[in-house]
């Protein structure tokens, strides 16, 4: 199923509760089969004239986690950041700073999934104690936390720390400019949520 180009546009999202609930429900469209959103050029040029986006996700370079496809999201919807393991760098902050100040959306949103190649890496590295070299360190450096936090030798080590990266990455939204402020006042809210490859889900962190 496919939006109809002349129906009428549903009411803009402007608060976080309903962004939230609107990639949520689009997730479910995904995993059912019935996505409402292909990417046609018509829908690209419908949303062509400015954008009102209703959230920025942070996600992972992974190509088996298009954002938009697994939210079933389309022109115009959402902002995306993507970077191995959704690892924060300058570019990244001031992105997502530019996604809250700029555009105005109510709600940002960091994605891990399961099976990442890059947090797989970290653990890898502390395991045997060798640091890639370059920036694919600088990957390493910035997940090795959540590794540590759950400890090596965990069974689950790569699910667990996984989340606990998603849950570090929530919390440093605290360091964007503006951010709080923007959190107290109730214009923007952060949420953490674990993409599974197999199933299709996205599943909400607490
Ligand atoms: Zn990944």
């Amino acid at each position: 199923m496919t939006t109809d180009p002349s129906a009428p546009l549903p009411p803009p999202i402007t608060n976080a509760a309903d962004a939230l609930a609107e990639l949520i429900a689009g997730n479910k469209r995904f995993v059912s089969g019935r996505p409402e959103h292909g990417h046609r050029v018509s829908a690209a040029a419908a949303a062509s004239g400015g954008q009102t986006p209703i959230a920025v996700v942070i996600g992972c370079i992974d190509s088996r986690v298009p954002l938009e496809a697994i939210f079933d999201q389309t022109f115009g919807s959402i902002c995306v950041v993507r970077s191995g393991a959704h690892v924060l760098d300058r570019a990244v902050l001031g992105s997502i700073d530019f996604a809250v100040a700029v555009l105005g959306v109510p709600l940002i949103m960091v994605l891990g999934h399961k099976r990442c190649g890059a947090v797989q890496s970290t653990i890898d590295a502390l395991r045997t104690e060798s640091r890639p070299a370059g920036d694919i360190g600088y990957l390493v450096d910035q997940i090795a936390p959540a590794v540590r936090s759950v400890g090596l030798d965990e069974p689950d080590v790569a699910d667990r720390a996984t989340r606990a990266h998603v849950t570090a990455t929530v919390a440093r939204m605290q360091e964007i400019n503006g951010i709080p402020e923007a959190i107290a006042a109730g214009r923007v809210d952060v949420a953490g949520a674990v993409y599974d490859l197999d199933t299709g889900l996205v599943e909400l962190l607490p």
